[in-house]
């Protein structure tokens, strides 16, 4: 059995950012997962730290785009017509959370987090020797039509507002950054500043290994065993009992199963998302991730391939996969850059945790001392991992946090 100032439940990019910073601030930490470290949700995402410009994911705004939607033929959502009813508050809850004047009042609110994301991840990349995963050339959100372009706009103005370079590019000028794309579109924007990452996995498994470096426990076991005993926290992990004064809920999608037999219901939906990798035809690559905007879904240059990622699903967390999404989004890939075939026999599926403000949940648990919430990164988990892992850290070492916490506690849901 072991004792240890804090226990992390969950080996995410969220989980072992917060682990690491925990020990780097000389706590006895335990990582406990029943995988491996970053070997679900953070194993299969684009690899883009701040995606969005300064606005996060919208509820779709135009008629047509609901209609589409409705019927199946999106690329960018799809959804299990019984599980609606249960989902629909959380939609409704969304929708009234990404009217234009509330994104503006989110891009505020979560820029002290956004705005240092990125340097955080390349502090721990360093010493993790992670670095080499981090590219510094920004990535593209490509516009078929100047109509699309136009809805960007204001996203722009606030972007520039709070400081995010973006270049607003051509035609010719985007085949100078990405020389192998059909001219299928009519503009894009390029956010130069922001970090993306080549192989998320490898990202997470390198923080980890640092933790342990620096004498983190990295442990197996079901963070459903975690219960109070003598005034502590306990898990049953394989190896052994352990005990700790502080818990970290870093289960992502899966935060549900241990904080709701605790008592504590939070309003998180699951976004269903999938990828799937492909090689390019002959000497064709990219350089750097890109979004087709009218078409809902993203591309990333990995080490395991061109990635397509998709949009939303919203589906039971736990059903089986249906990656109809994949398929509407190739053909529309097809005609902006010459793609092979598929790298691997079936398509990934990862579950984003969301909340309807599109902000993570971090601070203390309501009525459980010791029990500290961070998770709920929805589309911005592994840009926040390692700001939000600072944030708790520096909370639960009771040293004065980079950022007023507030607006990111469990309380705004009362
Ligand atoms: C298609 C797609 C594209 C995305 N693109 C981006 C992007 O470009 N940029 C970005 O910032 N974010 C992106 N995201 C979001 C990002 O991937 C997630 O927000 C992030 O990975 C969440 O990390 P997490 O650590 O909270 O969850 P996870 O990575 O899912 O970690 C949770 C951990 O808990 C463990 N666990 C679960 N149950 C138990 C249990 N009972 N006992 C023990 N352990 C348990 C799991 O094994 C897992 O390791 C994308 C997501 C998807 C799906």
């Amino acid at each position: 059995m072991a004792r240890t100032d804090v226990i992390v439940l969950g080996a995410g990019i969220v989980g072992t950012s917060a682990a690491l910073q925990l020990a780097k601030r000389g706590l006895a930490v335990a990582l406990i997962d029943k995988r491996g470290p970053g070997e679900e949700t953070s194993y299969g995402n684009t690899g883009i730290l701040g995606g969005s410009g300064a606005f996060p994911v919208a509820f779709p705004d135009r008629i047509s785009d609901l209609i589409r939607i409705a019927f199946k033929r999106a690329p960018e959502a799809n959804y299990y017509l019984s599980f609606l009813p249960k989902v629909a508050p959380w939609l409704l809850a969304f929708r009234a959370a990404t009217r234009p004047q509330k994104l503006i009042e989110t891009a505020r609110r979560r820029h002290p987090l956004m705005s240092r994301a990125g340097a955080e991840h390349e502090l721990l990349a360093q010493e993790s020797g992670a670095e080499r995963y981090l590219r510094k050339d920004g990535w593209l959100t490509l516009f078929r039509t100047e109509r699309g372009f136009d809805g960007i706009k204001p996203n722009l103005d606030v972007s520039a507002e709070l400081g995010i370079p973006a270049r607003v590019l051509d035609t010719a000028g985007t085949l100078a950054l990405e020389p192998s794309l059909y001219p299928a579109f009519a503009r894009a924007v390029h956010w130069p500043d922001i970090r993306t990452v080549s192989n998320p996995l490898a990202v997470t498994r390198a923080y980890a290994a640092r933790f342990v470096k620096l004498g983190g426990m990295l442990l197996n076991g079901d963070a459903r065993s975690l219960h109070r005993i003598d005034g502590r926290w306990r898990v049953d992990a394989e190896e052994g009992h352990v005990d700790a004064e502080n818990v970290v809920v870093a289960l992502g999608p899966w935060a549900p199963d241990v904080l709701e037999p605790l008592g504590i219901k939070l309003p998180l939906a699951i976004k269903r998302g999938y990828h799937r990798h492909f090689r390019p035809q002959g000497n064709a690559g990219l350089t750097r991730p890109l979004v087709d905007a009218e078409n809902g879904y993203a591309v990333a240059p990995m080490e395991q391939g061109i990635r397509i990622t998709t949009g939303a699903e919203f589906a039971p967390r736990d059903a089986p996969p249906t990656p109809v999404q994949l398929d509407r989004v190739v053909p529309h890939f097809k005609t902006l850059f010459p793609l092979g075939e598929p790298a691997e026999a079936q398509p990934w599926l990862g579950k984003r945790p969301c909340f309807a403000d599109s902000l993570p949940v971090i601070g203390r648990a309501p009525g459980q001392p010791g029990l500290w919430l961070d998770y709920g990164h929805g589309h911005y988990g592994l840009t926040l991992g390692p700001i939000t892992g600072r944030l708790i850290a520096e909370m639960i070492t009771g040293a004065t946090p980079f950022t007023d916490p507030a607006p990111f506690g469990p309380q705004r849901f009362n």
